[in-house]
């Protein structure tokens, strides 16, 4: 859940203008043409060894596999009609479900995924952006997706897949190899107050939702999921064992 990355347009109101005009060419130009390039495979980073990297890569490898589900796309068109006002970042453009499922599937001109590496975090909340470790940007996972992604419990492990797909969003650029965040949730804390949704969210907890669909598990529908979840924060209430 990086809120560290992207642009904060949180302070007074001619800062505030400024931001969200320094935004405005990060805005995807949103075309119908899917191609559907393959996104590259997640790799833990290469100071993780034996178990620690297998258990990211293969995290990864199943968020991937979800958000190119069909089932996702249409997943998250239905729920995107139902949020208000779903935004590629705090303050951004506002994008439709369709765009938005095209951008993270791949099939979006102009745009494709940066492969960044991934570890685990001692402690602290899930982020991309600059590590100092690695000389390198990386993502970097909270001690409790571990935890979720090693549950017994589909429910609890549904989480980790949520917290993968979340992170992938944020590598999504269309200036490759370089990173231009198009996804972004910086400063959403301030925003969401203004009803905002965000796309790095929506698309996590979607995932999560169409994962549990696939199990057999959407027991609540998926409205009903995608809001236990959250669409502008991830709620982790429901991830506890
Ligand atoms: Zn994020």
């Amino acid at each position: 859940m990086g809120i560290r990355i992207g642009f904060a347009c949180t302070s007074a109101a001619l800062a505030l203008a400024a931001c969200q005009a320094s935004q405005m060419q990060f805005e995807p130009a949103l075309t119908a043409a899917p191609a559907r390039p393959a996104p590259p495979p997640v790799r833990a980073a290469a100071t993780l060894e034996g178990q620690e990297a297998q258990q990211i890569e293969a995290l990864f490898a199943e968020a991937q596999r979800v958000l190119l589900l069909p089932a996702f796309a249409r997943n998250l068109a239905v729920v995107a009609q139902e949020v208000d006002d779903l935004r590629v970042a705090p303050w951004g453009r506002r994008i439709a479900g369709e765009d938005l499922a095209r951008l993270v599937q791949g099939g979006q001109p102009g745009f494709s995924y940066v492969a960044v590496p991934v570890r685990w975090l001692s402690g602290g909340t899930s982020t991309i952006g600059w590590d100092r470790a690695l000389d390198a940007i990386s993502i970097r996972l909270a001690p409790e997706v571990r935890t979720h992604w090693r549950s017994a419990d589909a429910r609890v492990r549904s989480c980790a897949v949520n917290s993968a797909a979340h992170e992938l969003t944020h590598t999504i650029t269309r200036t490759p190899p370089v990173l231009d965040y198009t996804i972004a949730d910086r400063g959403f804390s301030f925003a969401r107050h203004f009803g905002q949704h965000f796309a790095s969210y929506t698309v996590g907890a979607v995932a999560q939702c169409t994962w549990l669909e696939e199990q057999g598990l959407l027991v609540e529908g998926l409205a009903a999921c995608v809001r236990t979840y959250g669409t502008n924060r991830f709620r982790t209430d429901d991830c506890e064992q």
